[in-house]
């Protein structure tokens, strides 16, 4: 008995009775006392904009949110230094020209309260949090094939029922771990980067250690260092570093960016990684050995992830990735004082740019600091932890606190932490079990109605995550809007063309350097992970236009019932 959409309250009515009589003689012993046309879980960039479009379409929604605020990664990554590494301008909605105009980014990469307050400011603005239930993990999304309906159980007790269910979960909002034995034992504190005490932490007098020196531990480790009596940096994999060069945006930039916005939104969205770089089109390898330094010392200079645009085959061409990699490692010799110090932080294991670039402010100065010192835990590893601080295979190391700034189980994390069943009680973690398979990154056959933003085998995390974010909100709204229109009771991706792009998003990835590395965007962080190369490497504008000829042929590859 499958009525979509609220034309008014009679309607809602309607639709609430049709459900309680569908859920009576469905298999779900539970009972839902609520119906909504869709539930959004998560309340970052993904789920506030999801909710502001669902309303547009006039679509009753319910977001749960587990965080007590709204913002996602950055109600959580609250640790010293969080930082973005896309430029503000680039990093935020384009959704609104009011908003754009009455916001004002004071940083070219702007910190973590300042995209906190920008989002509650986005939630205020456009009266978003009566919709928005905080403190509240979802804990089921299990599809009802008699009703056509997802159930939706949460860990406050609620038990609702959505005709469509969008998961804004994030990609790296599932913090992760490693086991170390005896971490309980240790008589510190603990904490991750990624969930960070909202009142802070006095490190003042501290011996502190910090495990990992992926993205978050190059922001944090510097700024730990200005505060405690010493830090101790446990490092399994060098990491390479570009400058930030952050400075704040002067009123000129500002009132350029304003008048501009339009422009650099469409640039953006036409792009490779989401935001404007100026690409060089020549090859490494044409250039002479000084026009090739002369090159990396400009965009060096100029910072950011404009660096690994200095020539076009650096993502694909080990030859010319190399002479950029060495150009970075004699940076960190160049900078490093401790000649041994140096010659650890260099990386020598990956291709640069294959594993998340870190973008950072005095990262390697750090090192000269006379209260830091490095660990390599690759040739000496981590034993235990015990209750006074940490053990490796060499050493033993007395500790005040420890910080892990350890990553996150991405992109699949927040998915398989809830039991996400579709057609046939399936799991989504069974179907997935040797890597995840969707059909535009957007949906996965057997789970109708069921739309992951951001999700593998999308651009998501290799863009400026804010456009990919933007993009499928709207190819979703559109795609619900168009369902309206047809009188289409559910969509869902057909096996062959999921099976066909999966194929596609392997091809492209082993077209570049990127599965040479045993990074986090393969699952290699996480044991027993499959190692599947997750994102789309494709480019967000290609990604954009290829999504775009989907919807135009009718939803192409994806099937869609009818009610009529
Ligand atoms: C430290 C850090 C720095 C980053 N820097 C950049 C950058 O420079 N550029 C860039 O483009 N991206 C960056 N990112 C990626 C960032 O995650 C995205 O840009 C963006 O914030 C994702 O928004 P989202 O809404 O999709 O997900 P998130 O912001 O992760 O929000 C997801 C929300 O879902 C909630 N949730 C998850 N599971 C459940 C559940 N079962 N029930 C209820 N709620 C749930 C979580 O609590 C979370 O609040 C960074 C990420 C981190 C962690």
């Amino acid at each position: 008995m499958p009525l979509l959409f609220n034309d008014g309250p009679d309607a809602i009515e309607r639709q609430n009775e049709a459900v309680s009589e569908e859920q009576r003689s469905s298999e779900i012993s539970a009972t839902p006392v609520k119906h909504f046309d869709a539930v959004v879980i998560g309340a970052g960039f993904s789920g506030l904009y999801m909710l502001y479009r669902l309303r547009e379409l006039g679509l009753s929604t319910r977001v749960y949110e587990a965080g007590a605020g709204v913002g996602g990664t950055w109600y959580w990554n609250r640790y010293p230094g969080a930082r973005c590494d896309s430029p503000s301008v680039h990093y935020s909605y384009s959704f609104s020209p009011e908003l754009e105009q009455e916001w004002e980014w004071t940083e070219k990469y702007p910190r973590q309260p300042e995209i906190l307050r920008y989002l509650n400011h986005v939630a205020d603005r456009f009266d978003l949090r009566r919709d928005i239930q905080l403190n509240t993990r979802v804990l089921s999304i299990i599809y009802n094939e008699a009703s056509n309906l997802w159930m939706i159980k949460t860990d406050q007790g609620d038990q609702v029922s959505a005709r469509y269910c969008i998961t804004a979960a994030g990609c790296l909002s599932t913090p992760n771990t490693p086991k170390f034995p005896g971490l309980a034992s240790f008589q510190g504190q603990v904490y991750h980067t990624g969930q960070w005490p909202h009142e802070g932490v006095d490190f003042t007098g501290k011996r502190v250690g910090v495990i990992g020196t992926g993205s978050t531990g190059i922001q944090v480790i510097p700024q730990i260092a200005k505060q405690a009596a010493h830090v101790t940096v446990f490092q399994r994999t060098p990491n390479y570093s570009l400058p930030a060069r952050n400075r704040p945006l002067t009123p000129e930039e500002k009132a350029s960016v304003k008048a501009n916005y339009p422009q650099l939104r469409q640039t953006d969205r036409e792009s490779a990684a989401g935001f404007t770089i100026t690409r060089n089109e020549q090859s490494a390898l044409e250039v002479t050995a000084e026009e090739r330094q002369k090159k990396f010392e400009e965009v060096w200079a100029i910072g950011g992830f404009q660096v690994l645009a200095s020539f076009s085959d650096i993502g694909i061409n080990l030859e010319s990735n190399t002479y950029m990699a060495d150009f970075v490692r004699a940076k960190i010799g160049e900078t490093v004082h401790n000649p041994e110090v140096a010659r650890l932080l260099m990386p020598h294991d990956h291709p640069i740019g294959t594993k998340r670039i870190c973008i950072d402010t005095g990262y390697y100065e750090t090192y000269n600091r006379e209260n830091v010192s490095l660990v390599d835990v690759r040739t000496s590893p981590i034993e235990e932890i015990t209750p006074t601080g940490l053990r490796t295979k060499d050493a033993e190391y007395e500790l005040d606190a420890l910080v892990c700034a350890t990553g996150f189980d991405a992109m699949t994390g927040a998915l398989f932490n809830m039991e996400i069943r579709g057609k046939n009680g399936q799991l989504l973690k069974e179907k997935w079990a040797d890597g995840p398979r969707t059909y535009l990154g957007v949906m996965t056959a057997g789970f109708p109605n069921l739309f992951i933003i951001t999700g593998p085998g999308s651009p998501s995390v290799l863009s400026n995550m804010t456009v990919s974010i933007e993009q499928h909100v709207e190819w979703i709204g559109d795609c619900v809007q168009y369902m309206r229109e047809h009188h289409c009771s559910s969509i869902e991706a057909e096996v062959a063309a999921e099976d066909a792009w999966v194929a596609h998003v392997n091809e492209v990835a082993n077209f570049t350097l990127f599965p040479r590395a045993n990074s986090w965007y393969l699952g290699a962080n996480i044991p027993g992970k499959p190692r599947v190369f997750m994102p789309y490497v494709g480019g967000v504008g290609n990604y954009r236009i290829k999504c775009q000829e989907v919807a135009d042929k009718g939803y192409e590859g994806f099937c869609l019932m009818t009610y009529d």
